[in-house]
C-alpha cells in the first residue's frame, strides 16, 4: 500500500491522481516485461511544486519514483516497490536563446517537441534517439542517453549546459543561465547526469544546440559479416569528417521485417551510415575510398526517413515476437564481432531468440533476447560476462535501472559502490527519491569484478 502524503487540499487537487484507470498505464514499462503498482500519481507543474512534494514525502516517510516518458529499457521508470509515482509531464516549458544557441526546457519536454520547437530557429539538438516521441529531456539527462549521433555530439553529458534539481533531502539548485563556461569549481548538477534519479529530481535542463546542417544523406549497404561493418566504419570515421551515424542491422533483425529490404540481403546484415553532405559528394567519397560495394542512397527527407525506419523499427518488430529482455552492451569496436557471435551462440544453446542491432560506430550492440524467463536469466548473465571479458560494459546508454542492479558489480567494485551509497545518503538521505534504482541499500551478492 502506497503511503499517503496529506497535502493541502487545493495543492492535492492540482497534482494528485488516484484513479486506477489513469494510473495503470504509467505502471507498465515499454517492453511490457516490467509492471509496477502504486495508488498515487503526482503531476507537479513547477520546480517549486516538486520541492514541496519531496518535502512532503520526507515528512511522511513515503518514497517517490520519478517518471519521464517511461521509455526506460532497464526497468527504472515504474514503481516496483509501491513508491508514489511522480511524473514530470507537466514540467513542459521551452525557452530558446538564439544568441547562446541554448534551450532551457522543463524536465518533461519530449525530445520530439524540442526538435520541432528549435527547428523554427534553424537549430537541432545533438542527441537523438528512436523513442523521441515519448522520451523526455529530464529522463534523457537522468540516464545520460546516447543514441544515434554519439559519434559526433557525444551523449547527454556533452550537451547539457546546466540544470535545476530538487535533491532527495529537499534542498534545491536552480540554474537556468546559459553560460557555456563556468569555472567556479565542481558542478553538483553534473552529478545528476546519468544518476537515474538516485540523488533527486531534475526539474529543468539547459541544452547546447547546433546549427542544422544544410545537407544530410543516408546510405545502407548489405554485409557479409558484422566484421565487414567494423572495417567500413573504421575507414569512414578516419577519412570522413561529416559522419553523423553508423548503425548496424543484424540479419535476424532484418528477417523480422514484414517487407523486403530495398537491398540484396547479406548474411551479415546491413550497415547504415548518415553523413552531413550531399549524396553526390558522398558517392564521390565512397568511390575515392575504393569501397567497391552496393549502396542504397537517400537524400530527401522522405527517403532518409524510409531508410532510417529499417533501423528504428526493429525494436517494434522484436516486440511483436515476444516481450524482449534488452541488453545494451558496448565493447571496444574491434571486439563487436566477437560479442555478436558469442551472444548468438549462447542464445542458440539456450534455444532462445537473439536479435541484434545497434550503434556500431560506438561499439554499442543492443541484444534482444526472447524466450522463457529462466533461459533469459542464465543467457543474459553469460552475455554480460562475455561483454565484460571483451573489455566492455553491461550498459552503454540505457542505465542500470532495476533490471541490471545484480550485474553492476561486474563493472563497479565494492569500494565504488560503497562511495556511491555514501553520496546517495548525502543528497537523498533515506532514499526518498528512487529508492529501488541502480543500487539496493543492501547491495551485495551478484558477481564481483575480478
Ligand atoms: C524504441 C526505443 C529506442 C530507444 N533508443 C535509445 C537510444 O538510442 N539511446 C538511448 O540512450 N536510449 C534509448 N532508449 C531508452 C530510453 O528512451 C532512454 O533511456 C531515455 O533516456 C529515457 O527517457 P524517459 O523520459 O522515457 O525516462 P524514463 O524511462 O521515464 O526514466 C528513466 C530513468 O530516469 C529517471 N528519471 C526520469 N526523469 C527524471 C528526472 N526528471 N529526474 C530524475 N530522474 C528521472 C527514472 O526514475 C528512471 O530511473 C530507447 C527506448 C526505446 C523504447
Amino acid at each position: 500500500m502506497t503511503r499517503p502524503l496529506d497535502l493541502p487540499t487545493s495543492f492535492a487537487d492540482r497534482v494528485c491522481v488516484t484513479d486506477p484507470d489513469i494510473i495503470d498505464p504509467y505502471c507498465n514499462d515499454w517492453t511490457g516485461r516490467v509492471i509496477g503498482t502504486t495508488d498515487l500519481l503526482l503531476r507537479p507543474g513547477t520546480h517549486h511544486e516538486v520541492a514541496q512534494l519531496v518535502q512532503a514525502a520526507r515528512q511522511h516517510r513515503a518514497t517517490l519514483l520519478v517518471q519521464g516518458g517511461n521509455t526506460s529499457l532497464a526497468g527504472g521508470s515504474v514503481p516496483l516497490a509501491h513508491e508514489i509515482l511522480l511524473t514530470t509531464e507537466r514540467l513542459d516549458t521551452i525557452a530558446v536563446d538564439p544568441a547562446s544557441m541554448t534551450a532551457t526546457v522543463g524536465a518533461g519536454v519530449t525530445l520530439a517537441r524540442l526538435q520541432s520547437e528549435i527547428a523554427r530557429y534553424g537549430f537541432s539538438f545533438g542527441v537523438d534517439i528512436a523513442s523521441r516521441g515519448s522520451a523526455t529531456l529530464g529522463g534523457m539527462t537522468a540516464t545520460n542517453a546516447g543514441g544515434i549521433h554519439v559519434l559526433r555530439y557525444g551523449p547527454m553529458a556533452d550537451n547539457v549546459v546546466n540544470l535545476s534539481c530538487v535533491f532527495g533531502d529537499g534542498s534545491t539548485i536552480e540554474r537556468r543561465d546559459t553560460l557555456l563556461k563556468d569555472a567556479t569549481g565542481p558542478s553538483l548538477q553534473r552529478l545528476l547526469i546519468g544518476s537515474e534519479g538516485i540523488f533527486g529530481v531534475i526539474t529543468s535542463v539547459t541544452l547546447r544546440l547546433q546549427a542544422t546542417s544544410q545537407h544530410r544523406s543516408v546510405a545502407i549497404t548489405p554485409l557479409e559479416s558484422i566484421d565487414e561493418g567494423v572495417a567500413i566504419s573504421t575507414l569512414l570515421r578516419g577519412k570522413l569528417a561529416s559522419v553523423n551515424a553508423i548503425e548496424y542491422l543484424g540479419p535476424e533483425a532484418i528477417a523480422l521485417s514484414p517487407s523486403n529490404p530495398p537491398w540484396e540481403r547479406g548474411a551479415g546484415g546491413a550497415l547504415l551510415i548518415e553523413v552531413l553532405e550531399t549524396t553526390s559528394s558522398l558517392v564521390d567519397t565512397l568511390d575515392n575510398l575504393s569501397l567497391d560495394r552496393e549502396w542504397v542512397l537517400a537524400d530527401t527527407t522522405q527517403a532518409i526517413h524510409g531508410l532510417w525506419s529499417w533501423r528504428e523499427d526493429i525494436a517494434m518488430w522484436v516486440a511483436r515476437v515476444g516481450k524482449p529482455l534488452k541488453l545494451d552492451l558496448a565493447v571496444p569496436i574491434n571486439r563487436i564481432g566477437d560479442l555478436y557471435r558469442q551472444a548468438q551462440m549462447v542464445a542458440q544453446d539456450a534455444r532462445i531468440q537473439c536479435v541484434c542491432f545497434g550503434h556500431l560506430g560506438d561499439g554499442n550492440l543492443h541484444i534482444n533476447l526472447v524466450g522463457d524467463d529462466h533461459s533469459l536469466e542464465t543467457s543474459s548473465r553469460a552475455i554480460y560476462q562475455a561483454a565484460v571479458d571483451l573489455g566492455g560494459t553491461i550498459s552503454a546508454e540505457h542505465g542500470i535501472g532495476t533490471l541490471k542492479k545484480g550485474v553492476l558489480p561486474l563493472m563497479r567494485s565494492a569500494s565504488e559502490r560503497h562511495r556511491l551509497s555514501q553520496l546517495i545518503e548525502l543528497f537523498n538521505p533515506g532514499r526518498v527519491v528512487n529508492p529501488n534504482v541502480m543500487l539496493d541499500p543492501s547491495q551485495g551478492g551478484g558477481y564481483e569484478r575480478s
